[in-house]
């Protein structure tokens, strides 16, 4: 077999069989894929993708919660171009720079809201979200060492949290079945319990009071590890890939009341949430607090070409870059000129077409009231949304709110429903959830809704008929 031919010269069936012989996907069962063959995406356009047999699916995930800016921008493919005919690579190391990094690094600093020792002023450089959280961690030790405190090693996050793949964003991230396969995590990182009050909040609890409960455990860890050894909490604004766990209004204002009583650094990992995606350019003006670290990726470039990062804030900047010498630490594609031409091309999409404000004005309301209307679905025990994310959970009995058992694997029934017919929705155990394109008009708002009644439907059948409801 030809295998340098395009995808429209194979057959599916071949393009199957090769993906199974040679390409080792992410978090894929390959046993299971084998039998089925992936599904073979071959192009794009707006809110839309489509399959190698033509299928055509509302793509509600962005991605993988990336393509803030939709599909088909040529503006983005000629930014590549250009860049890479002019200078596609050269790297930031040794006393060199490049213009687009550098102008890049200067429009993320401007659009921080500016508040004292908690401005951003300085950016630094991945491809990945993962890369950016081990550089946090590689940043706040040396802050700290820097300071004369090196006892202070440990990071505090949550269960159930995503912040990568790699040692460190997995040990960070809260996933027990990563931490399952090789002995993660690594030390000196340990988790508290996510602020999702469905699951957790107590009989005639408020979220409010929830809220401030749940805040509390990274008090009592704090604690319990001892105030001098603790160097930051890390924490996503939502929970992302943890199945879009929404915190009470009253989680973050204590969990900076806690962080700033202790002096700990403050992590947020916005690799999904900023850019648009609740609303603002970074998600902490959303809640309201200050970080000193945040990390992005995914929609700095719309997903178009793989770019990551941490925002510096002042407190970390002043020490690290001003105080610490070299620090040895950087990647061979930081600053990477292409990718940072197309996140300034990407930057301008957003700007000019006022995506975060389309989000938290007028078109994020009718996101939110049209999506809530689904708690009216017999199979929907609650739904909720924050800017351009969405998450709802199935439910076995609507009025007990009695979940389903594990086993019965409901949200990938329920997935399976979207998949077979055009839409694109994640499952994430008995959650299903969205973060659409933020270029979403009334028109596709009401078609995906249409699409998850649909699935909802076909589910609700489909579990009636094996007796599980
Ligand atoms: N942090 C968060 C919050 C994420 O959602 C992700 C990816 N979904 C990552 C980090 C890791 O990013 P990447 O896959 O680009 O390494």
């Amino acid at each position: 077999m030809n295998t340098h031919s395009t995808a429209e010269q194979l057959s599916t069936r071949e393009i199957q069989a090769l993906d199974s012989a040679h390409f080792i996907h992410p978090f894929t069962d390959h046993g299971d894929l084998a039998t089925r063959g992936a599904r073979v995406i071959t192009r794009s356009d707006g809110i839309y993708i489509w399959d190698s047999e033509g299928e055509k699916l509302l793509d509600a995930m962005s991605g993988l919660w990336c393509v803030n800016a939709g599909y088909g921008r040529k503006a983005l493919a000629e930014a590549a171009y250009e860049q890479m005919m002019t200078l596609p690579f050269y790297n930031s190391f040794f006393q060199t720079t490049n213009v687009p990094a550098v102008k890049l690094a200067t429009r993320l600093a401007a659009l921080a809201p500016k508040v004292g020792d908690r401005s951003f002023e300085h950016v630094f450089f991945s491809s990945s979200g993962s890369e950016s959280n081990d550089s946090n961690v590689r940043m706040v030790r040396r802050y700290w060492d820097l300071l004369g405190q090196p006892q202070r090693k440990v990071i505090i996050s949550r269960h159930n949290a995503y912040h990568g793949s790699t040692m460190a964003g997995a040990s960070l991230g809260g996933m027990s079945g990563m931490h399952a396969q090789g002995d993660l995590p690594i030390p000196n990182i340990t988790h508290i319990g996510q602020p999702y009050f469905f699951e957790d909040g107590k009989p005639g609890e408020t979220a409010d009071a929830f809220g401030v409960r749940a805040a509390g455990w990274l008090e009592d860890k704090i604690l319990e590890v001892g105030p001098d050894k603790v160097a930051a909490f890390i924490a996503e604004p939502i929970q992302g890939a943890g199945g879009v766990i929404i915190p009470p209004a009253t989680y973050w204002p204590e969990i900076q009341r806690i962080v700033d009583k202790y002096g700990i650094l403050l992590i947020s990992d916005e690799v999904i949430c900023a850019f648009g995606r609740l609303g603002h350019w970074f998600a902490y003006e959303r809640f309201g607090y200050k970080p000193d670290l945040v990390t992005f990726a995914k929609a700095v470039t719309s997903g178009y070409i793989p770019l990551g990062g941490v925002m510096v804030g002042n407190r970390v900047a002043k020490v690290l870059i001003e105080q610490g010498g070299e620090f040895n630490h950087g990647y061979t594609y930081s600053g990477h000129p292409v990718a940072c031409a197309v996140a300034l091309a990407n930057l301008d999409i957003m700007e000019a077409e006022q995506l975060p404000q389309r989000v938290r004005g007028e078109m994020g309301d009718y996101f939110a009231k049209r999506f809530l209307a689904l708690k009216d679905h017999p199979l929907v025990g609650d739904a909720e949304t924050c800017g351009f994310v969405a998450g709802l959970v199935l439910v076995k009995n609507k009025q007990t709110k009695q979940r389903f058992n594990p086993d019965d694997a409901v949200g990938m029934i329920c997935r399976g429903h979207c998949f077979r017919n055009g839409l694109i929705m994640r499952a994430v155990g008995d959650r299903m959830i969205i973060a659409p394109p933020l270029t979403m008009t009334h028109a596709d708002i009401d078609e995906l809704l249409r699409l998850i009644h649909q699935a909802l439907d076909l589910t609700q059948a489909d579990l009636h008929q094996k007796g599980l409801i």
